[in-house]
């Protein structure tokens, strides 16, 4: 019976040292070529555990922080033509293939503008704006709750929901005071039934809009061109498009939800006003819970693509955003040049104390040296909750999260 251990020992052995390869002799041999010294006592207290070095994940953005913020309009089945208005339903899937392909993904307008945005590790950011909302063909819920494949931002929600990194952010400039509100789906169009029910069915919209990550925001309450607008007028059309926003959010009892509205203005035809008391009254703009006009979105015409400066960026004007009208040949270039804007990277900052790993100041220090010693880059950092800016040879805090979130981890994960 022993030697039969014995003898299976010396297989395990025999196999375990074929099988790693190594043909470690001195694994057999060690204990009868060099026995263990017996004069030397063994250590009775255990030793301290050297400590592992910790390094704390940030992601960065460097070079020219930029994005494209494409314009849309409305959406259409096949039987209309592809226009600087009208985005056909097949070319707009294609569009955000190719566009996922090209690294983007979606930020916030938000986000955008406060210096917050954030993407995934390897991809860059993105802007999807949609002017003279709200329509049924870029926003519709089905009774089941889910977003109709008949609505643009249906159609994305489905291609986000495929691919997660790519993200699911937009925002609607609206004018409530020229349109109904297609709220029956028949025979693969939108109608408007008989009575108030469209109503309804908007105010859920809107709902629905703001509690998934699409912004809602101003774009005069009947579409005037502004350039024809009288100053006390223009301050009509911002406040009236406001009010009755809100007016539908208490339709159905979620004015709790008129804090989350901001203001933006978006140009429409991307006209200024004529005079400059036209073009003060929109800046001076406060919307109803007390919030200053945070910038003007303008438009341009698709053969002119221009990309849209972030808050990082020199030649940043929040009263003049350039936006890129949607057209087929216009997001082929979006998707061609996104070169031009830079991807999210990641920089490991360390060693350091774990216990130290989300202090403003130790955080500040560690970027320091790696952008001195060229482990990383300068650019925006964020790190847990917390950004910065490493610029010309200094590092400051550019932000640090008000809203309670969960305690900083050493490998934040991008939004
Ligand atoms: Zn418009």
């Amino acid at each position: 019976m022993k030697n039969k251990i014995l003898l299976v020992s010396i297989s395990v052995l025999f196999i375990a040292v074929t099988l790693t390869g190594c043909g470690s002799i001195p694994f057999l041999s060690t204990p009868t070529s060099t026995p263990l010294p017996t004069n030397t006592p063994l250590p009775t207290a255990t030793p301290t555990a050297t400590p592992v070095p910790y390094y704390v994940t940030a992601s960065v953005m460097s070079g020219t922080i930029q994005a494209p913020a494409i314009l849309y309009h409305r959406f259409t089945n096949d039987t209309h033509d592809a226009t600087s208005t009208y985005t056909r339903y097949s070319d707009f899937k294609k569009e955000l293939q190719s566009l996922y392909d090209a690294g983007y993904s979606l930020v916030s307008m938000s986000s955008w503008l406060d210096g917050t945005f954030s993407v995934p590790e390897g991809r860059k950011p993105l802007l999807f704006t949609l002017d003279d909302g709200i329509s049924s063909d870029q926003l519709y819920i089905n009774s089941d709750g889910t977003p109709s494949q008949y609505s643009g931002l249906g159609i994305l929600y489905d291609f986000s929901k495929q691919n997660p990194d790519f993200g699911y952010a937009a925002s609607i400039y609206t004018n409530m005071g020229d349109k109904y509100y297609g709220d029956i789906f028949a025979n693969n169009w939108f109608y408007v039934s008989e009575g108030d029910a469209w109503k309804t069915k908007l105010a859920n919209t809107i709902v629905w809009a703001i509690e998934n990550n699409i912004e809602l925001y101003n774009h005069t309450y009947s579409h005037v061109d502004l350039s024809l607008t009288k100053a006390t007028d223009i301050s009509y059309q911002l406040q009236k498009n406001d009010a009755t926003e809100r007016d539908f959010l208490a339709l159905v009892n979620r004015s709790d939800l008129d804090t989350k509205l901001g203001n933006i203005l978006a140009l429409p035809w991307g006209n200024w006003p004529a005079s400059q008391e036209g073009v003060d009254a929109i800046k001076n703009y406060v919307n109803p819970e007390g919030k200053p006009l945070s910038a003007i979105m303008e438009a341009y015409n698709a053969d002119e693509p221009k990309l849209t400066p972030s808050v990082f960026s020199s030649d940043f004007n929040k009263w003049s955003l350039p936006r890129i009208t949607a057209t087929v040949s216009s997001v082929e270039w979006i998707a061609s040049h996104s070169n031009e804007i830079p991807s999210m990277q990641s920089c490991k900052l360390g060693p350091t104390d774990e216990s130290k790993a989300s202090d403003t100041a130790t955080l500040q220090a560690l970027i320091t040296s790696a952008v001195q010693a060229a482990t990383c880059p300068e650019g925006v950092y964020h790190v847990g909750d917390q950004i910065f800016v490493a610029q010309n040879g200094t590092v400051s805090l550019y932000k640090k999260a008000t809203t309670v979130s969960a305690a900083p981890t050493s490998t934040p994960t991008a939004q």
